[in-house]
């Protein structure tokens, strides 16, 4: 069938305007995944998806329209910084946090529309530590969640939003968490920032049980993303039968990267993906979709990248840069303390 819709389509916002040359979170991480997937061959056999700026109304269904306010106010002050973590704003922060929530928003409208069977919105800045009411952690608007929101006003019901990223997505937590509908997995690393993302957090009111938290131990790799999934993700996914999936993919849990000290391999992110992709065919009609968060080894994030794009491909993964040495700690205690706690 020539005319099956292509395994995987990309929204890029690159943001070059949002940019702190010496900060991680810096204008050189899009085109630094944009080169890795062109040498490994994709650079135009990708379909691109055309991105408009999220509407105001998308982004108050998951933030205080004060803060909306608040935030596009700080233009003027900008350049400057808005959170301790340091949170920038340049001039230009507002609209390309607005393009960025909206490739998120492109990417799961791609999805529903059978345009592509997954997507991949590669925009900045990131999301997942945006609060309600508060930028937090590098990140502006709650670009995963408006997408929730959005694919909720087309009609799916139960979201699932696995997030990978070292850190914990605590502003997707707190956004949803007395929310039974967009329900919420976040792996990080234990002890890393913002702190958050401890096993007892479950969610609260109509959302108690639809958080799972899993804090893994520094050193942790890809045998740890094995088992998150497999006996964490899958088994939550077949009690609450998500319509669609989507994913907070950080690249910051690479063994690679500066700012944290888990140890996965581009292999792992590959695995990773194949499982979530399997979790979506069996539950969601395969409707998956992928927004950027982490990642600051641009090498590991270039390739982290072209790991969920083979994968979805059906290709094997790329692992050219390696893997760490070291031998990962045991997560077989938390996993059971995760399984008891939801009784999985
Ligand atoms: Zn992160």
């Amino acid at each position: 069938m020539s005319d099956a819709p292509p395994p995987i389509a990309l929204a890029v916002v690159a943001s070059s305007g949002h940019d702190d040359p010496g900060h991680p979170e810096h204008a050189g991480r899009i085109p630094a995944i944009v080169a890795a997937l062109a040498a490994d061959g994709w650079g135009d056999r990708l379909p691109r998806l055309n991105v408009d700026p999220a509407t105001e109304d998308a982004l108050a269904r998951v933030h205080d329209r004060r803060y909306i306010d608040a935030l596009r106010a700080a233009m003027a002050r900008a350049p400057g910084v808005i959170d301790p973590a340091p949170t920038y704003v340049t001039p230009s922060s507002f609209d390309d946090a607005r393009l960025s929530a909206g490739a998120a928003i492109a990417a799961v409208d791609a999805v529903l529309d059978g345009r592509a069977r997954s997507a991949f919105a590669l925009a900045r800045p990131p999301g997942h530590h945006a609060r309600h009411a508060a930028a937090m952690g590098f990140c502006l608007l709650g670009n995963v969640a408006v997408a929730a929101r959005h694919a909720q006003s087309r009609g799916i019901g139960r979201v699932l939003i696995v997030d990978f990223d070292v850190h914990h997505g605590n502003g997707t937590q707190e956004i949803f968490v007395d929310d039974g509908s967009v329900v919420f997995v976040s792996s990080h690393e234990r002890g890393a920032y913002p702190g958050t993302g401890a096993l007892d957090e479950v969610g609260e009111g109509a959302g108690r049980g639809a958080t799972v938290n899993v804090p893994l131990p520094s050193g942790a790799g890809d045998a740890a993303f094995d088992r998150v999934l497999a006996d964490v993700v899958a088994p939550f996914a077949e009690r609450v039968r998500p319509e669609l999936v989507l994913v907070s993919a950080g690249f910051d849990a690479s063994f690679r990267d500066p700012l944290a000290g888990l140890m996965v391999s581009g292999a792992g992110f590959h695995a990773a993906t194949k499982a979530l992709a399997d979790i979506a065919a069996r539950h969601a009609e395969g409707r998956i979709a992928f927004v950027l968060e982490g990642g600051y080894d641009l090498p590991a994030l270039g390739e982290g990248v072209v790991n969920v794009v083979r994968a979805l491909h059906r290709r094997p993964a790329l692992a050219a840069l390696g893997r760490s040495e070291r031998a990962e700690p045991s997560v077989e205690a938390l996993i059971d303390a995760v399984r008891g706690r939801h009784r999985l």
